[in-house]
């Protein structure tokens, strides 16, 4: 997912970057819930240009995912979309403070030094890859859910209860325990 400083314009050119086995390998390292995602390829759809030193880049990572609901733990599709926005400046004689950044500015040409949206490039080979994989985390659910209201599964039968009335609540209701823990509350109450 590279781009070639020398090829940009000063009006954004259009590129489509398809995830490759070795990113995709990375980022399941970086990111292993990922695996459990059972997610499409990702595609990522960017526009780039020059202004003046700087390089400017903005598109999105574009896909789908197909999580476990965290309740009822069926699978559901889930379309991916996280736009990005990016201004990168030539780093010139400057080196990045953290040791981190400095490698990535020496072996992918760009780093990044403020958040997500500002960084420095350096050379004409601009290795847009881990800064991608960045942004992909941003894009992870952290509690995947069917639907917002989803009922999940019964703790007492297991039956997935968007589906299926299973009546376990009514059962417990009308146990002669539940009238004794009625009870039970009402004697606490009482001694204080
Ligand atoms: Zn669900
Ligand atoms: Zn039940």
């Amino acid at each position: 997912m590279k781009l070639y400083v020398d090829r940009l314009k000063d009006s954004p050119t259009e590129t489509v970057f398809e995830e490759s086995a070795a990113w995709r390998r990375e980022a399941e390292e970086l990111l292993p819930e990922l695996r459990d995602l059972r997610a499409e390829p990702i595609r990522v759809e960017l526009r780039a240009h020059r202004m003046g030193q700087n390089v400017y880049i903005e598109g999105a990572l574009t896909g789908a995912l197909e999580p476990e609901c965290a309740r009822c733990l069926v699978r559901y599709r889930e379309p991916l979309r996280e736009p990005f926005r990016l201004v990168l400046e030539p780093a010139g004689p400057r080196v990045p403070a953290e040791p981190e950044a400095a490698r990535e500015l020496a072996r992918h040409g760009m780093c990044l030094v403020d958040e997500l949206e500002m960084g420095w490039f350096q050379g004409h080979e601009i290795d847009l890859g881990s800064f991608l994989r960045e942004i992909l985390t941003l894009a992870l659910p952290l509690q995947p859910l069917c639907r917002e209201d989803c009922r999940g599964l019964c703790p007492g039968c297991g039956a997935d209860r968007n589906t299926v009335p299973c009546g376990c609540d009514e059962q417990r209701a009308k146990t002669p325990f539940a009238a004794l823990e009625a009870l039970k509350v009402r004697d606490t109450r009482g001694e204080s």
